[in-house]
């Protein structure tokens, strides 16, 4: 069953378009990862193995939201280290790159979620080294448009962070041409919609920047890699890691040794995308919010809108690809919610739709949450390596994927479960 869509009594909301233990105590404590951790909390350094050794190795498997966050805490936290990052598709080939690029931390009533300010700031502050590492690679002439859209969006949601409470005649001022049935709208000056896809890269960029750093020191050795490789098990390289952390999304489930040990339901998702035809010369004001609703709206820029999404509920359609029926019938479902809100969507052309499969958690009295945690006693530990999942982040990938990754990228290199919030582990409980 789908997350129910807001009543359609209910407001309007929009954003601006400016515009994410010790498991192994019971066997394993003579491990390479745990002496590797010994290290780790021993170290002169104070903050990773800093003192000689071999660096920490870690396989993060998945380069969507969760696996470079991963990697990137992992980075952050180690001083001498080596990330090695597997993605069959590349950066962002799975739901992360497809998605509409929208975060804050409300519920769909704008009720701050659980934790919601901590998922946010975790969030923001690695939209933020993204956006260094962007700066860097704009310097150098590469992509630089591109990076210019992105940091505008960046800088502008700066500005403000509350709630405002708008009457018809001030929603329209943000957005001409908005229609808000009850004269009610609520205007979220904090959130942002990004280009996901733009926001990876960049990320993976800063994940080099930070191997790039250490070259620099002669107390930090850091690498990071990205493989293009399908992964068919966990038991392929695991000799070769102190770590493997899986960040495989809604095809985490796929892997054998997790078949049917996850409680993750699959939803895919579907987002049709318009432009704004050159001969229009009226375009979206680029200081214009994004709009959510029963349908949202994400502007990417004066002439391009992602509008979303579909939820269809067990289907066994993995591609990211949309056929021309499943196209059709996505804008059938999505162009008459999109114009209550939005009449002016019709001059817009349709263009493309793209789709991708969340991995939905169970619902917990707090809400639904990521599944992180170390795997050992769920798979069976067979040799020095430790498993970690990242998983279930349903339908707020980039809200929660900072505090996913840094509390497990701090408990993988201290070999301890513990620092993670229980919330976050109680699915493994029997
Ligand atoms: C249509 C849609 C719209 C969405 N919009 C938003 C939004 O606006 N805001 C928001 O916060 N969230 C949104 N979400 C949710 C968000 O996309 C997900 O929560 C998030 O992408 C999950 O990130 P992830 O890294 O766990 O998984 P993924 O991004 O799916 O990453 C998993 C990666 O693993 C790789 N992989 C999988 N299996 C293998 C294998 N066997 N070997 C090698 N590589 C493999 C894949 O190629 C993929 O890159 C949306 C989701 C959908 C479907």
């Amino acid at each position: 069953m789908p997350p129910p869509p807001p009543p359609s009594s209910l407001p309007p909301r929009f954003l601006p378009s400016l515009v994410s233990c010790s498991m192994r105590a019971t066997t394993s404590a003579s491990t390479a990862a745990a002496a590797a951790a010994a290290a780790y909390m021993t170290s002169p350094a104070g903050g990773g193995n800093g003192g000689g050794g071999r660096p920490l190795r870690y396989a993060v498997l998945g380069a969507g939201f969760a696996g470079l966050s991963v990697a990137w805490h992992l980075l952050k936290h180690s001083p001498r280290v080596r990330v090695d990052i597997y993605d069959e598709n590349g950066i962002g080939g799975g739901a992360s790159g497809v998605s509409g690029g929208l975060l804050h931390p409300y519920s769909p009533k704008v009720k701050l979620l659980w934790r919601g300010g901590e998922f946010w700031k975790e969030s923001m502050d690695l939209l933020r080294s993204a956006e260094q590492a962007n700066g860097a690679a704009g310097s150098d002439g590469t992509g630089q448009e591109e990076n210019l859209i992105w940091r505008r969006q960046f800088l502008s949601c700066l500005q403000s962070c509350s709630l405002q409470v708008l009457d018809s005649d001030e929603a329209q001022c943000l957005v001409p041409g908005l229609r808000v049935p009850l004269n009610f709208a609520v205007y979220m000056p904090l959130a942002l919609n990004i280009n996901p896809k733009k926001y990876l890269q960049d990320l993976f960029f800063a994940c080099q920047n930070m191997s790039g750093e250490a070259l620099l020191s002669s107390s930090e050795q850091k690498e990071c890699r990205l493989y293009k490789e399908h992964i068919a098990d966990l038991q392929q390289f695991a000799g070769d890691y102190d770590s493997i952390i899986i960040c495989l999304g809604a095809k985490a489930s796929s892997l054998p040794e997790l078949t049917n040990k996850l409680p993750l339901r699959n939803c895919r998702g579907v987002i049709a995308e318009f432009q704004l035809p050159s001969d229009t010369v009226e375009t979206y004001g680029s200081q214009s919010p994004s709009i959510l609703s029963d349908a949202w709206l994400a502007f990417q820029g004066p002439r391009t809108v992602s509008i979303g999404s579909t939820w269809q509920w067990k289907s066994e359609n993995y591609s990211s690809a949309v056929s021309d029926d499943e196209a059709l019938t996505t804008m059938e479902e999505l162009l008459p919610k999109a114009s209550v809100v939005y009449p002016g969507i019709t001059k817009w052309k349709f263009v493309q739709a793209r789709a991708g499969i969340r991995a939905m958690p169970p619902v917990t009295s707090n809400g639904s949450f990521p599944l992180l945690g170390c795997l050992d006693n769920l798979i069976g530990k067979r040799s020095n390596c430790s498993f970690w999942l990242v998983g279930g982040l349903g339908a707020r990938g980039l809200l929660y994927h900072g505090l996913a990754g840094k509390l497990t990228a701090k408990a993988v290199i201290s070999c301890d479960e513990s620092l993670i919030p229980s919330e976050f582990t109680y699915w493994k409980e029997p």
